[in-house]
């Protein structure tokens, strides 16, 4: 039995992940602020003796003897991690910090959940691992960009320094239940909005893309991922490379919940990308052939019953 840390244990992403890693017999230690997560998440969760919560901010130091850490505190959603910019970069920079010191102090090895959005808006595409990206250091999006890839660059230097034992994964569009229903995401929004047949909220004319990858698919890449020799440290990008416009996604959800909904398009916002899809043939070597298997509209039909549980 391994004794795990998954730092925003009680978010989206961290609430699958506590509970598949519980399912296979570790101990698991959920820490979380609950800025954007909730204890609803991992509610269920509370009973099983082998889970612990612990509030507390990964800006502040923390201490602990843990096998592995998942490091994933961070707000995911643009109107979140722009609500306070300042504190978005100290999460992810002083989080990255505190965590890789306890990693090296503890010795335990560490995953840090990166993102697409250190690409930015990419004119290389589909986008590979040695991409470098096209960010702006100075825009709006900067604040959650530039603070993920200064983690990134954290975690390679404690690893060449300190020899800390480090993966980092570059996550995609990733959906699924547990997203909060106001979150501000494409898919939640869509989903919450047709459910209730309220007019379908496009940024732009909806010609951007994303690929949208299932939770489950993630969560499997990244416990593989942390499972690889030491030699393994990434960057390796999870995501699945079917790719949609906005429209077709809106579309998509109108059709799968028969909602009466129409379409309304609004103001895109400063720096969205305008296309998003990951090259996999790292993932996919590295990971014993993994591979994203669920298809966008298997997915959306699971998150689209966890909404009409929650919303109506
Ligand atoms: P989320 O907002 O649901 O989860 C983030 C969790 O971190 C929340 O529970 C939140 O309360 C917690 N948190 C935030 N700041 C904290 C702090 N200072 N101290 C402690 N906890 C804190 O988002 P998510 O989609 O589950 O994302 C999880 C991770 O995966 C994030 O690091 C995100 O950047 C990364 N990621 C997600 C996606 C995606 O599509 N969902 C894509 C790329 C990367
Ligand atoms: N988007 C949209 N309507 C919404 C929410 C988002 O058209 O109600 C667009 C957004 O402008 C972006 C895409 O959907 O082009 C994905 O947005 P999201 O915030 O989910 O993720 P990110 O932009 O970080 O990839």
């Amino acid at each position: 039995m391994k004794k795990i840390l998954v730092t925003g244990g009680a978010g989206f992403i961290g609430s699958h992940l506590c509970e598949r890693l519980l399912n296979e017999g570790n101990e698991v230690i959920c820490l979380d602020n609950y800025f954007t997560g909730s204890k609803n998440n991992i509610i269920h969760l509370l009973d099983n003796p082998y889970f612990e919560l612990i509030r507390h901010d990964v800006t502040m130091p923390f201490f602990i003897e843990v096998d592995e850490i998942y490091n994933l505190a961070c707000p995911a959603s643009p109107i979140h991690y722009q609500y306070n910019p300042i504190k978005t970069i100290k999460t992810s920079v002083m989080g990255a910090i505190n965590m890789l010191g306890l990693a090296k102090r503890i010795k335990a090895k560490i995953l840090q959940a990166s993102t697409s959005e250190v690409y930015g808006d990419p004119d290389v595409h589909p986008q590979p691992e040695t991409y470098w990206g096209k960010v702006n250091p100075i825009g709006s999006r900067s604040c959650y960009d530039e603070g993920k890839r200064c983690a990134e660059s954290l975690f390679v230097n404690y690893h060449k320094q300190n020899n800390v034992r480090i993966k980092i994964v570059r996550i995609f569009n990733t959906y699924g239940p547990n997203m909060h229903p106001n979150d501000g995401r494409v898919v939640s929004n869509f989903i919450v909005q047709a459910l209730q047949d309220k007019p379908i909220t496009i940024y732009g004319d909806g010609s951007q893309t994303r690929s949208f990858q299932y939770v489950d698919d993630l969560v499997e890449g990244m416990i593989r991922m942390m499972n690889t020799s030491d030699d393994v440290i990434g960057p390796v990008n999870i995501g699945n490379p079917g790719e949609f416009t906005i429209l077709e996604l809106a579309q998509k959800v109108i059709e799968l919940t028969g909602s009466k909904s129409t379409i309304e398009f609004r103001e895109l916002p400063e720096d969205d990308p305008m296309q998003r899809k990951p090259d996999i043939t790292k993932a996919t070597e590295l990971l014993g052939g993994w591979q994203p298997k669920i298809q966008l509209e298997d997915g959306l039909k699971n998150t689209i019953e966890y909404f009409r549980k929650l919303v109506l």
